[in-house]
């Protein structure tokens, strides 16, 4: 959820071109319905002299033409831009400290084989999860060397398949995972990459973080004491003793990921700070090297207009200095960083394109509405789209805000609090949960929601038996598809039919 922080003043609910009492404390009223918020957009998105949204010269109008809605339209140019700032940002923040830093884009968040090539070309590395992730990687022909492997659950099969392309990194999630990667790899008389996911016990949310000593989630070794029936071990530690006990295993240090859209620096840096001390402690305690160290992923993007991302620069800045004084006070050199971000690379690349379908407007009681007001309701409109939550499943899964637009014309109408929901057979199947729109949208007109690049197209389904969206990436003026849409056939395709005897 954005924007705990901002308040805006209150606001009169006769007066339509004021703020709607349903509205919620940090959504204004535009001053101009019509103006794109830039940091929500891809670099190369505008308004054209039509008053039409384009991306690098490309009408919504012409992407609707050819592709169809509902469509995700990323802009290739400004993936490329961002993959490069993490990169250039934070090998010129750690130049001094350990020679620069691996930047690994987490594919989880969107992965197809043209991106994991755009990632190749910028100079960063691939992280995947899955055996599915390992087939896009290797058709898109990133070296293993290149490439990281997490999950809380690998497979024997995935597991091999890492070791069959030779993979820079598995990062292994606890105990009984490293007796199976040690195993599977001296069958195979080899040996295995490993770095151990740790858990901190920091947890970031977007405007705090909270510290806790034990964890309670699946994910990673706890570093907290006598996490195991071992009396007096961490979980942590006792991988970090196995590891170094099996030949088939090269140690390659300690990973952490505190959570995702964070956007305040302190969580990183108390998670960075207790992985370096036990790093140097375990270094000392079992006398042995370990040459990298992992901080994760998470930093956040913009999804309404009161969300403030930090810029790559000022993150790695903040990131290296907390790392530089760690290792000062500990007295060792620094293992080499990498990092792992996903939503702030592909997040504000793209966005959503929808056509208007139905409208209809409630009336609702507003919140704190008094027995002596009982009759007064107030408006909402709903708008609907043809999509849904099977191209966008964040606002039904994590209760995520996002912003919308008017996208294939411009509108000087008053702004009306809307809400944009889908074609899905559920009543939480939202879009956009409130947004100003222009109270003259209609039927035909096209909308688009900016920041949907990260964990929509990823996340997407056939609920509905919807056809998932295809994806366009724009680039140099012209646009061409990544991923095509799925047709009927396609929905009809893995169905085995009635049979016939
Ligand atoms: C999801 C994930 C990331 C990426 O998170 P973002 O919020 O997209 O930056 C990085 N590392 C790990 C281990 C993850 O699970």
């Amino acid at each position: 959820m954005s924007a705990q922080e901002i308040s805006t003043q209150k606001v009169s609910a006769q007066d339509t071109n004021s703020g709607s009492p349903l509205a919620p404390e940090w959504l204004a009223v535009p001053a101009d319905l019509n103006a794109l918020h830039e940091p929500m957009w891809a670099q190369d998105v505008r308004k054209n002299d039509a008053g039409e949204l384009a991306i690098d010269g490309i009408a919504v109008s012409e992407l609707k033409a050819q592709f169809g809605t509902p469509l995700f339209v990323m802009s290739e140019t400004d993936f490329r831009a961002r993959a490069r700032s993490f990169k250039d940002a934070f090998d010129a923040a750690f130049a001094d400290i350990c020679g620069g830093v691996d930047v690994y884009y987490a594919g989880k968040s969107f992965l197809c084989t043209a991106v994991a090539a755009w990632v190749a070309d910028e100079g960063l590395r691939l992280d995947t999860c899955s055996g599915g992730e390992l087939a896009v990687a290797a058709r898109a022909g990133i070296k293993g060397e290149n490439l990281g492997l997490h999950g809380n659950n690998k497979s024997d099969a995935e597991i091999n398949r890492a070791l069959d392309m030779k993979l820079g990194r598995i990062v292994v999630d606890s105990l009984d995972e490293l007796d199976r990667v040690a195993k599977i790899a001296s069958d195979r008389g080899e040996i295995a990459n490993v770095m151990l996911r740790l858990t901190p016990g920091v947890h970031a949310h977007t405007h705090e973080f909270i510290a806790t000593a034990h964890e309670d989630q699946k994910f990673g070794l706890s570093m907290a004491g006598d996490s195991t029936e071992q009396a007096g071990l961490s979980a942590a530690e006792e991988a970090v003793a196995a590891a170094t006990g099996y030949a088939s295993i090269e140690l390659l240090g300690l990973h952490c990921h505190i959570g995702s859209q964070i956007f305040e620096p302190d969580g990183f840096e108390l998670a960075a700070q207790k992985l370096l001390r036990f790093h140097a402690a375990m270094q000392e305690k079992y006398s042995i090297v370990m040459p990298e160290l992992d901080l994760g992923g998470g930093y956040g993007i913009a999804y309404t207009p009161v969300d403030t991302p930090r810029p790559a620069a000022e993150i790695a800045q903040a990131m290296a200095a907390v790392v530089r004084s760690t290792c000062a006070e500990l007295g060792i050199t620094s293992p080499r960083i990498s990092i792992e971000p996903g939503r702030a690379i592909v997040g504000s690349t793209t966005f959503t394109l929808y056509e208007v379908g139905t409208l209809k407007t409630v009336r609702v009681d507003a919140p704190g509405d008094s027995e002596a007001e009982e009759n007064v309701t107030h408006p909402r409109r709903y708008v609907s789209v043809d999509g849904g939550m099977s191209d966008n499943a964040r606002p039904v899964l994590y209760d995520a805000d996002y912003s919308a637009i008017l996208a294939s014309r411009t509108s000087a109408a008053s702004a009306q609090l809307s809400r944009v929901v889908g074609k899905h057979c559920e009543s939480g199947d939202i879009v956009v949960r409130d947004v100003y729109l222009p109270e003259d949208v209609a039927a035909g007109d096209l909308l688009a929601v900016p920041g949907t690049g990260a964990y929509c197209w990823a996340l997407s389904s056939n609920y509905n038996y919807l056809a998932r969206p295809g994806v366009v990436a724009v680039r140099g003026g012209s646009a061409r598809l990544i991923v095509r849409g799925e047709t009927e056939e396609d929905l009809l395709n893995r169905d085995m039919g009635v049979p016939n005897d």
